[in-house]
């Protein structure tokens, strides 16, 4: 199966990256596309500077190129798609990777970060599919990943529109899992637990420094250590691969959630 075209959102950095060097270590050709004008939000997200990087260091790995990308903007979404066909002559695999987080009690979360979060948690997915689908048809072994969350399996306090977005992706992977079978087309959602990416260090365990974060992951997950983003990579080249499965959502979290 090796020799796939797959196009990666988010894929500067974090789980997005990790998901990129997977495919790469598995013999496909990679476009990564993320952010590259800043946006303002309570972290920083990536830029053009790290895109830039991300590409050129996974270029060790094999066929790797990036494009400039905002999952909430259509004519971006058709864009990066367009230069996917280009670059390497079709879409095999889509993997809607970009997402946001925002926290805080619901009475006092600002509505701006509500519509944001469902903004390129949701309706990006939405945007990208739909900009990639006739690529996908075209191919006769096309998956698609959504890079949802154990958060779309259970509710948590303080992450309500968070828990909310991720739960709708999982609706969105069955509904599409059903709808695009007719066409061959698997999809599937990876439900990673916690990898110490920007959101957990720039935001949701801000300025709490790498120690705090293992010691209170090795306390909360079964298997004793956060997840990583080879975790992800690798469970992200198994759903694109695995030919009879399609519209599960798949938690790689240590036992921390086992739905
Ligand atoms: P991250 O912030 O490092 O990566 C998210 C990426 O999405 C960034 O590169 C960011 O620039 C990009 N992005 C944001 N808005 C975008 C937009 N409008 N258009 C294009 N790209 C955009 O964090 P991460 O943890 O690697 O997150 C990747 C995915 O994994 C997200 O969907 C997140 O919700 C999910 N997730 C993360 C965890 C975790 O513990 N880190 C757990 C479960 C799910």
């Amino acid at each position: 199966m090796a020799g796939r075209s797959v196009l990666v959102t988010g894929g500067a950095r974090g789980i997005g990256r990790g998901i990129a060097a997977a495919f790469l270590r598995a013999g496909d050709r990679v476009m990564i596309a993320d952010v590259t004008v800043p946006a303002d939000w309570n972290y920083e997200l990536a830029s053009a500077g790290e895109l830039q990087a991300t590409q050129a260091e996974l270029a060790e790995l094999g066929e790797v190129d990036a494009v400039g990308l905002d999952v909430t903007d259509s004519e971006s979404c058709q864009q990066a798609v367009a230069k996917t066909i280009e670059r390497f002559g079709g879409i095999d695999v889509l993997a809607n990777n970009a997402g946001v987080v925002d926290s805080g009690p619901l009475d006092a979360f600002p509505e701006e970060s509500w519509d944001r979060i469902f903004d390129v948690n949701v309706k990006g997915i939405y945007l990208m599919t739909r900009a990639a689908l006739d690529a996908l048809r075209a191919s006769d072994d096309a998956a698609v990943v959504i890079t949802a969350s154990i958060a779309g399996k259970r509710g948590s306090a303080n992450l309500s529109a968070y828990c909310a977005s991720k739960f709708a992706a999982v609706g969105l992977t069955q509904s599409l899992a059903q709808e695009f079978a007719p066409d061959g087309i698997r999809v599937n959602a990876l439900c990673p637990g916690i990898v110490g990416t920007a959101m957990w260090h720039d935001h949701l365990m801000a300025n709490q420094g790498e120690e705090a974060f293992e010691a209170r992951m090795q306390e909360l997950i079964p298997l004793g250590r956060p997840q990583t983003a080879d975790d992800m990579g690798e469970a992200a080249v198994y759903l694109a691969s695995a030919r009879n499965v399609s519209g599960i959502a798949l938690a790689v979290a240590g036992g921390l959630e086992m739905h």
